[in-house]
């Protein structure tokens, strides 16, 4: 495959993790110890974060996120932030479709389709999550999950669009439960995201797709999951609030 036409991105995802005092004192103890990161690195924070997250990363290599976004410009959302608030303070990327918004808080492929439809016309970068629940996988039926979830939230979204969008495969099974897929089983199902942007775009579009794996990476099993051909990269829980876990994560991306 044509892995060396795409960058690696590590994102982290902290979830409902840290306050602005604790997001300033882990971003400060990253820095240094990713700056020679050979790959893109994100942190994705709560929203409550976002103005601590962005004066810490100010002047070095590391992007900030955040983990949601509604898909409309303004109005009566309670609770809600719009993709272009986002980019008003300055936030670069954005997660969308995580599953525990899927799992905990009613997003449908339909509503993740319109957060993305918003943040791509915000011209944020869409870190797109998709994966399929335990049963699924024993059903024998996880491509049909991916591709559908896939094939639904980039059905309004143009080709020229598609390199604001990272794809990131994370089997639900294997978020924060320790369960990590096979390096074979993280590769086969981003093998067949990337078949399926080709056969939606065409080769050039799926050659340049980031396709990250996320689900339980950690410094000791990263290596072997981001050496794979169609591994871009990794979204990462847990490991992501330790520096020297992230860190390694990051290491092993920049090979
Ligand atoms: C995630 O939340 O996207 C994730 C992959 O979590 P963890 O690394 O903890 O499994």
């Amino acid at each position: 495959m044509n892995k060396e036409l795409r960058k690696a991105v590590i994102a982290g995802n902290w979830k409902m993790n840290k306050t602005p005092d604790e997001t300033k004192a882990l971003i400060e103890a990253i820095k240094p110890l990713v700056a020679k990161a050979d790959c893109d690195v994100v942190v994705c924070v709560p929203y409550i974060d976002l103005f601590a997250a962005l004066e810490a990363t100010k002047g070095s290599n590391i992007k900030v996120g955040a983990e949601n976004c509604h898909w409309a410009e303004k109005g009566a959302f309670t609770g809600e932030v719009s993709a272009e608030m986002l980019k008003a303070i300055g936030v670069p990327y954005v997660i969308i479709g995580h599953s525990e918004r899927r799992t905990y808080f009613g997003d449908t492929d339909e509503t993740v389709a319109k957060r993305t439809r918003a943040a791509i016309d915000a011209g944020l970068t869409v870190i797109l999550c998709v994966g399929e629940y335990l049963e699924q996988r024993q059903l024998g039926i996880t491509m049909e999950v991916v591709r559908t979830q896939v094939k639904i939230a980039l059905k309004d979204i143009k080709k020229e669009e598609l390199d604001n969008i990272i794809i990131a495969y994370e089997p639900v099974w294997a978020i924060g439960t320790g369960l990590t897929a096979t390096a074979e089983q993280a590769n086969e199902v981003n093998k067949a995201i990337r078949e399926l942007i080709c056969e939606l775009y065409g080769q050039d579009a799926a050659d340049k797709m980031v396709v990250q794996y996320g689900g339980s990476m950690n410094a000791g099993n990263a290596a072997e999951l981001l050496a794979q051909p169609d591994v871009d990269g990794g979204l990462i829980g847990g490991a992501s609030l330790k520096a020297p876990d992230f860190a390694a994560i990051v290491e092993a991306a920049s090979k």
